[in-house]
């Protein structure tokens, strides 16, 4: 049976992507090697870097004057790495989930942090607005799609200290306007490759701003100044990432995906809207994930949760199930999953529908 993949990470793939990786791992570059068992510092790995480098700026129009980082340590490390160099006094933080709060509890261990606003009031089921940014803070950070409840900030906004932005979960998936940013990073498993490599977009003027002394890992300069080669990178890794990166060249590039994306949400969203027995947890549209839809049982359906996900299983639907902080569903509709796969999930919901 077609599987259909809803995970929200590590998640959905394209299938060029698992098949250029099975070949570099029997043969990579025509070493007769395999990628698992070469140096990083031979020059056809060293091409592989420099090539996702290159990917990664014309995809996303990265301007002149950011570095391109390919490190270990997942985003969660990212969370202490930007307060150990960013922050000096004072940092601000826009709390939307469960993300959000790993990074301030980690900015908490160097300077005060601000938290300009939350949504924990109402389990993250909205973007906060209308806050104030304080202007002496030395940045301001934000989780543009926020994985776990369904949340996304799809505007680059334009605020008057530095931002930095985890994208774990929509790099990639829309056009950004990079100079609005001073850093952007993420985990790569939600929307690029395979798990153990964290990309990082960095600005590099922002750097030698604050006095403590900084552990040499722990110091972008360090990674900016060895080009992502100061210790041995997640080579298998960030392979797998340059295939995604040429998938979505291919694809016509991140306008095109983007186009995707938003009709293959606004399907789901639609039969959501629609569906009697469903209901979407974020009410505000402006506010709802391309990435990661979330829906419960409506009013006076809840008990059929459980057979809704087994209908959905039984047709080989895998990760439909929501975070255990939201309950209900999560379908996470990532560049890599098909317009067949969200038909699939809307038809079981119909048919679920005109079963009860
Ligand atoms: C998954 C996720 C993380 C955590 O990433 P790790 O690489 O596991 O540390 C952080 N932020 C967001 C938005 C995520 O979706």
């Amino acid at each position: 049976m077609k599987k259909h993949n809803f995970f929200a990470g590590p998640s959905i793939l394209p299938q060029f992507t698992i098949d250029e990786t099975i070949k570099g791992i029997q043969n990579f570059a025509g070493t007769g090697l395999s990628i698992l068992e070469i140096s990083h510092r031979s020059k056809e790995f060293v091409a592989v870097v420099e090539e996702a480098q290159q990917l990664f700026r014309d995809l996303l129009k990265i301007p002149e004057g950011y570095s391109v980082l390919f490190l270990g340590g997942g985003a969660s490390t990212q969370f202490l790495m930007i307060p150990f160099n960013f922050l000096g006094k004072k940092a601000a933080y826009l709390n939307t989930g469960a993300w959000a709060n790993k990074a301030i509890k980690e900015a908490k261990l160097f300077g005060e942090v601000v938290e300009v606003a939350s949504s924990k009031d109402t389990t993250y089921n909205y973007i906060p607005k209308g806050y104030e940014i304080p202007a002496d803070a030395d940045y301001f950070h934000i989780t543009t799609n926020n994985t776990i409840y369904g949340t996304e900030i799809r505007e680059d906004m334009d605020v008057n200290i530095p931002l930095i932005a985890d994208m774990s979960s929509d790099i990639f998936s829309r056009p950004v306007d990079i100079s609005k940013y001073d850093m952007i990073y993420g985990g790569a498993q939600k929307n690029l490759a395979p798990s153990g490599v964290t990309f990082v977009i960095i600005k590099n003027d922002i750097l030698g701003k604050v006095d403590r002394p900084i552990p040499t890992m722990m110091n972008y300069q360090t990674h900016i100044d060895k080009d992502s080669m100061f210790n041995t990178p997640p080579v298998l890794p960030i392979f797998s990432a340059l295939q995604t990166l040429k998938w979505l060249k291919a694809q016509g590039g991140l306008e095109a995906i983007e186009k995707i994306n938003i009709e293959k949400a606004d399907w789901l969203y639609d039969e959501i809207e629609r569906n009697k027995m469903f209901k979407a947890t974020v009410a505000d549209k402006a506010d709802r994930s391309l990435m990661n839809i979330c829906f419960v049982m409506n009013d006076g359906f809840e008990e059929f949760e459980k057979e809704f996900l087994e209908l959905a299983t039984s047709k080989g639907m895998m990760g439909l199930k929501g975070h255990r902080s939201v309950g209900g569903f999560r379908a996470s509709t990532y560049n890599a999953l098909p317009k067949e796969s969200v038909k699939a999930l809307v038809e079981a919901m119909q048919e679920f529908e005109k079963n009860h």
